[in-house]
């Protein structure tokens, strides 16, 4: 199927559950059920930008909090190309195997926010995606990164509702969209590529860091040996990161999500560190922590936003902005002047 047609359907198919869920008790009692539909539809609900439809979003939110069973946040980022879509195609598929239920929510700031997009360009995940126990939906709307944070945090809140066990959030390497991952999720898999370049691959950029687990994928065929040195070398440079403190040591692996080699062993990582995470209380303290970061996160863009909608405010900072370019101010001064 086209990506085009992939929206028009999930489109329409929003659409028409929107009709037969007409309000929150309804949409309630739909994702209670496990409906695709009603999930589809409450996401479509919390992403419109309509008044109406934000307070009827609240309700249902509220509502969804006290009933919401919390599932595993899985967040997974790579650079374009990396295997992301293979990879969660073939661990999705593993894991209902297992009996669990799997949501998939692809982010994808780059459409949102500038208009372009790196993941939509192609069909992801076709098989996976015709499985009852599977939810995917393929890019989170919002127009700026806080707004796309918002969002993807309610739609994870909805998934649970709707009893999924596993949600993963995927978002392209590239600007910050892992970071607002990293802050919504309570796992985190770096996907890297044997003899990519650090640089390119964002050890630089301290990607690194945020990384629960660290996969060197397309580790078969001819690239077996390089991805295993590249295993010791990332090992080694995880070594030098100081203790978290959560004291998880975040471990390397080798995987294929072209041949399945490789990823019995991250879901038994994974099951491992929410062992970790919950006897120590810290992923309690986590997600806690996640909330108040994307309280102040949104805090900063509104006031932003009402600064930058503001007339008068906006024609007194240009007049400042040509006095500091004459030098005839200081920030400081201009800063007083412009907040007095
Ligand atoms: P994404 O852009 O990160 O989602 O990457 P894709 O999953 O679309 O994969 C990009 C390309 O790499 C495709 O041509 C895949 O067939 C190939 N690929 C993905 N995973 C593997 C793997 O585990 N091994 C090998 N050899 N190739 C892979």
């Amino acid at each position: 199927m086209k990506p085009d047609q992939q929206h028009i359907d999930n489109w329409l198919h929003a659409r028409k559950a929107q009709r037969q869920y007409r309000n929150p008790a309804e949409l309630l009692v739909g994702l209670q059920a496990g409906s695709r539909a009603a999930l589809s539809a409450a996401i479509t609900l919390i992403e419109s930008e309509n008044l109406q439809d934000q307070l009827l979003a609240n309700t249902l939110l509220s509502d969804c909090k006290k009933v919401a069973k919390t599932a595993k946040r899985i967040g997974i980022t790579g650079v374009p190309g990396v295997g992301k879509s293979t990879f969660i195609e073939s661990f999705g598929l593993e894991l209902i195997q297992k009996g669990l239920k799997i949501a998939v929510l692809a982010i994808d700031p780059s459409s949102s926010v500038s208009g372009g997009s790196i993941l939509g360009d192609k069909t992801r995940m076709e098989q996976l995606s015709q499985e009852m126990a599977v939810f995917i939906r393929p890019s989170a709307a919002g127009k700026t990164l806080g707004g796309v944070a918002k969002n993807t945090r309610e739609a994870i809140l909805l998934c649970e509702t709707a009893g999924y066990d596993v949600v993963i959030v995927e978002t392209v390497g590239v600007g910050q969209s892992e970071t607002v991952v990293h802050g919504m999720v309570d796992y985190f898999l770096l996907l890297m590529l044997a003899g990519a370049g650090d640089e390119l691959q964002g050890m630089k950029r301290g990607i690194m860091e945020l990384a629960d687990t660290v996969i060197i994928n397309k580790a078969d065929g001819a690239n077996e040996a390089a991805a295993k040195n590249a295993r010791s070398q990332y090992e080694s440079a995880l070594h030098i990161f100081a203790q978290r403190p959560d004291a998880w040591r975040v471990p390397v692996l080798c995987a294929s999500g072209l041949n399945g080699q490789g990823l019995p062993e991250i879901w038994q990582q994974i099951e491992k560190f929410f062992a970790h995470m919950e006897t120590g209380g810290h992923l309690h303290t986590k997600r806690t922590q996640q909330e108040v970061q994307l309280f102040e996160q949104l805090i900063e863009e509104t006031l932003r936003q009402q600064f930058l909608t503001d007339t008068t405010k906006q024609s007194q900072y240009l007049d400042l902005k040509s006095k500091l370019l004459q030098g005839e101010l200081m920030a400081y001064e201009a800063m007083a002047l412009l907040f007095h």
